[in-house]
């Protein structure tokens, strides 16, 4: 009997646990890069398998040292996974900086007039060199 209840609450413990564990790693934001979305995909199932690992060492269909080597596995590959789910994520981050970052490095043209790179003083759009400075114009 006591050995009953005990492997009663080793299964909610595990469930509960699970739950915890899922609810904080889903993804807070939608993923756009394929390559993210499948690494994000590689550790759902990762996720899944250790779930099931889990489930059925409790139920003691695994020995304990079948459990330990297939979980270590799994945790070796969620680790590489992780990594390169953080690595994607940091080259995004990187991307996006430099787009924002950009500089304008060609003449501004408006209105018939030209914007010297060098100086920043307007010209005429028909001048091929800055009257202010006299740097080329393009
Ligand atoms: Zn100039």
């Amino acid at each position: 009997m006591v050995v009953v209840i005990i492997c009663a609450l080793l299964a909610v413990g595990a469930i509960g646990f699970t739950l915890v564990v899922r609810e904080r790693d889903i993804p807070p934001a939608p993923v756009e890069n394929p390559e993210l979305k499948h690494q994000e995909t590689r550790r759902q199932v990762l996720l899944e398998n250790l779930k099931d690992l889990q489930f059925e060492y409790h139920q003691g269909k695994l020995s304990d040292s079948d459990y330990q080597s297939l979980k270590s596995g799994f945790l070796y590959e969620l680790a590489a996974v992780m990594d390169s789910i953080e690595r994607l994520q940091a080259k995004d981050n990187e991307a996006e900086l430099k787009k924002k970052a950009k500089p304008k490095a060609k003449p501004v043209v408006s209105g018939g007039e030209i914007k010297c790179p060098s100086c920043g003083s307007s010209n005429p759009a028909s001048n091929r060199f800055c009257g202010q400075c006299g740097k080329a114009l393009s």
